[in-house]
């Protein structure tokens, strides 16, 4: 009886043993498939940072190992904080900080870096005939929007200060890689195109490394680089101008490449009397801009110009924009007052809008 009894009892046993060894055999087996070979959105890192007065968020992809990533992305970093150096008029002995302190006096030697934009800034204000303009900050330092300006400038102020706006006055020597400021008084601020620029050196940096591919976003700018292990295209949410909900989105761009830079009538604002004053001034008059555009957003293949072309077709309205656009074999998608979406042909199959409150207009 207690035989029969303990081999009642060591039955379940045995069982039980063997179910527990059979788990853990199948435990290794999903461990080994799945914990080694792991699926690409496991092999990233994901980073936030400050610089250039807004944040720098990062995806990286690949590589041999999370060093790798981690080296990637703090690269890419060190790469912005330097190009911040040399091109923010507000960082102490910068380039454009030297160069708008010898306005009207002498020429001053540049880094390269600075040497590009300058071009690529020189260029787009030619295009546009100034709707973008580098010698902007003795406007934009008036209206104050970056440092919380609430006050709508005095009038005979603004008429003062628009006479030193003028991107003529800039004279770029590229051989010998200085700039000259012709006349005192006149100033460049490159935040227009800085955010675009910092996405170019973030993908310029991750070239350098053995990441499979990477995604950087500086404030409205955005760089995307490589092919997604799933081949899937890098999605990019459109933010919605309507919302205060800086994350909105009110569509989505799937790009395969480039940079894609957002301005908007949204990003910094004021109201004065009823009326709504925004941080992107027409140097022509030296208010905001008022077209019948809320938001432009470019793509093309240069992060600088996506940037400083989506500034500049906010200040030059949908229909002046076409030709500029075509200039520089970018794409673009416009948003009206009037919520429609106007997609120019390059994205029409890569644009969704997700918001019902938009209208596409064909
Ligand atoms: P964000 O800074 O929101 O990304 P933009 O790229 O359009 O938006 O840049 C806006 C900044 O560019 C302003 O804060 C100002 O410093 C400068 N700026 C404003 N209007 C112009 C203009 N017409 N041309 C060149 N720069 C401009
Ligand atoms: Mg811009």
């Amino acid at each position: 009886m207690k035989t029969k009894k303990a081999t009642t009892y060591q039955l379940p046993l045995i069982v039980l043993s063997c179910l527990l060894a059979a788990t853990i055999a199948a435990l290794i087996v999903i461990w080994t498939v799945f914990g080694t070979s792991r699926s690409p959105s496991e092999d990233k890192y994901e980073n936030t940072t400050f610089a250039m007065g807004t944040y720098l968020v990062q995806t990286v992809y690949g590589g041999a190992d999370s060093k790798s990533r981690t080296e990637a992305a703090s690269a890419a970093t060190s790469a912005i904080n330097e190009l911040e150096q040399h091109i923010s008029w507000r960082q102490t002995d910068s380039d454009i900080q030297k160069l708008n302190n010898s306005a009207g006096k002498a020429s001053v030697s540049l880094h390269e870096d600075t040497v590009s934009i300058l071009e690529t800034a020189l260029d787009v204000a030619q295009r546009t005939e100034g709707a973008y303009d580098p010698t902007i900050l003795p406007l934009s330092l008036l209206w104050n929007f970056d440092a919380g300006g609430t006050t709508v400038p005095d009038p005979s102020a603004l008429k003062e200060h628009l006479q030193y706006v003028d991107y003529t006055q800039l004279q770029l020597d590229k051989q010998n890689a200085s700039a000259f400021l012709k006349k005192k008084h006149f100033a460049v601020d490159l935040g227009a195109i800085g955010k675009g620029a910092a996405c170019d050196a973030a993908i310029d940096a991750y070239r350098k490394t053995d990441i499979s591919c990477g995604i950087v976003a500086s404030g409205g700018s955005v760089g995307v680089y490589g092919k997604k292990a799933d081949g899937s295209p890098w999605a990019i949410g459109i933010r919605n101008p309507n919302s205060d909900d800086t994350s909105a989105a009110m569509g989505t761009l799937s790009i395969e490449d480039g940079f894609v830079s957002t301005s908007g009538t949204y990003e910094r604002y004021f109201q004065q009397d009823g009326v709504t004053y925004h941080h992107i001034l027409n140097p022509k008059t030296g208010y905001p801009a008022d077209t019948d555009l809320v938001s432009v957003t470019v793509h093309c293949d240069n992060g600088a110009l996506s940037d400083a072309l989506s500034t500049a077709c906010l200040v030059l309205g949908t229909e002046r924009s076409q030709s500029l656009l075509a200039s520089y074999n970018a794409d673009a998608i416009f948003i009206t007052k009037e919520n429609q979406v106007i997609v120019s042909d390059g994205l029409k199959d890569c644009f969704t809008i997700t918001e019902s409150s938009f209208t596409l207009q064909t």
